[in-house]
């Protein structure tokens, strides 16, 4: 970790990175705006995966006094990780036949088809308690006219995985056991909160004559005006609601799993870890004597002893960690590798054929419709998560490390 305080700062910003060369200009940009906001508490925090985001780096935290900045909880609200350890051997279902290809060919394929991804939702309405208690709850979010027709379409949102690098994997750890790993958010819901919210904060932070430029990105709401309030009963709900939707594939997930580990082993399956968490939030906490909004924009929480999910890229690595509590991050740590390449340019860089290739190579099984646009999610378009963890050695500790044997993508 390395500390930036110059003519540039108004707070400090802690970096989890060897030194400055190690960060590019945009996110450095960024980070300064970022440190010139007039509410923030102690420093800017920046996990090692940062990169330019919209407005605020991905992995970065910051700590406010009293108000709530929706681009700082980012547009897909409770984006994060959910994990399931099993007792599954992988060798034996990698060397089991079936009419589809091994067994986990087969697996990728059932999950391909019956979990929607890409632009998909269901066809019918989902079951969802995160919007029937919504219903229940009708006059927190009666004063969102333009948002309430977003509580019928989440019906039919939940339990469907998104593009982009969005992901369902299937794992294998150490010790040579499956696990399930499924990285998605609160899908067209959670967006048009924050698109609706941040605009009603750029109004307003016009009509006070904020001191915060318009060009940062960072419109904020106080936490005690009706808006504030407002997004903040509305993130939450984007929160459950993106908890929701992992639990819910998680689910689909584990159902295709019985199904032909039944058929054609019969072991008594048995979850054993299972993790579910928030990379895109914000959260009340109490951090150097002061309650303040942390948000976490692209980064984990790491309490001390608490578990939660590091993804790597396909192809590559993943870990689960045990938080370790350290304050200056606000308990905070990176929320994966990060990318090295910007989408565009990982298309200009890679191709289709080397990518596909080289998971071949590694008897990694891809579950994708589309191939064209493989190249913006290849490994190589990632940092290097063991890098990764050793610049944050001192925020979480590596409990399972995990690699990806089989992976469906939107
Ligand atoms: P983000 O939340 O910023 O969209 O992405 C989180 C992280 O997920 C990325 O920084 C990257 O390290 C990781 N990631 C992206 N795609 C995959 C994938 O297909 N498999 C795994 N294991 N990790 C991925
Ligand atoms: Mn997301
Ligand atoms: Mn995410």
């Amino acid at each position: 970790m390395f500390v930036l305080a110059n003519e540039n700062t108004r707070v400090p910003i802690k970096i989890w990175l060897p030194d400055e060369k190690s960060i590019d200009e945009s996110c450095l940009r960024q980070a300064y705006n970022l440190s010139k906001l007039p509410f923030l508490h102690q420093w800017v925090s920046l996990m090692p995966d940062t990169h330019a985001g919209m407005g605020m780096p991905i992995g970065g935290v910051i700590a406010a006094e009293e108000v709530i900045i929706p681009n700082a909880v980012g547009v897909d609200i409770g984006c994060g990780m959910a994990f399931t350890g099993t007792n599954i051997p992988v060798a034996a279902i990698r060397d089991i036949q079936t009419g589809s290809g091994n067994l986990i060919q087969a697996i990728v394929g059932d999950i391909l088809r019956n979990v929607p991804v890409g632009f998909h939702h269901h066809k019918h309405q989902q079951p969802c308690n995160t919007l029937e208690r919504a219903f229940d709850e009708f006059d927190k979010y009666e004063n969102n006219a333009e948002l309430l027709g977003q509580l019928e379409a989440g019906f039919y949102q939940v339990g469907t995985l998104g593009g982009g690098n969005h992901f369902i994997e299937l794992q294998e750890d150490e010790a040579g056991f499956l696990g399930i790993m499924i990285h998605s958010g609160s899908r067209n819901f959670g967006k048009q909160v924050c698109d609706a919210f941040h605009s009603i904060a750029r109004e307003l932070n016009k009509k006070w004559q904020s001191t915060v430029p318009d060009e940062y990105r960072l419109a904020f709401l106080p936490t005690d005006s009706p808006e504030g309030c407002q997004y903040i009963n509305w993130m939450q709900l984007a929160l459950d609601f993106a908890e929701e939707n992992r639990l819910r594939m998680m689910l689909a997930v584990k159902a295709i799993l019985e199904k032909w580990i039944g058929k054609y082993i019969g072991l008594n399956i048995e979850y054993l870890v299972e993790i579910n968490c928030h990379h895109n939030y914000a959260s009340l906490e109490h951090h150097y004597d002061k309650d303040v909004w942390v948000h976490r924009k692209g980064a984990t929480r790491a309490e001390k002893g608490e578990l939660a999910v590091i993804p790597g890229a396909m192809g590559s690595y993943s870990y689960v960690v045990e938080g370790l509590g350290n304050s200056m991050s606000f308990h905070s740590s990176s929320h994966g590798a990060g990318r090295r390449y910007s989408r565009k340019s990982a298309m200009a860089n890679f191709t289709t054929e080397e990518v596909m290739t080289d998971l071949q190579k590694q008897g990694v099984i891809l579950g994708k419709h589309k191939k064209y646009d493989v190249a913006e999610e290849s490994r190589f378009a990632y940092k290097n998560i063991d890098e990764v963890m050793e610049n944050q050695s001192d925020l979480v500790k590596p409990v399972k490390r995990l690699k990806t044997i089989g992976v469906v993508k939107g």
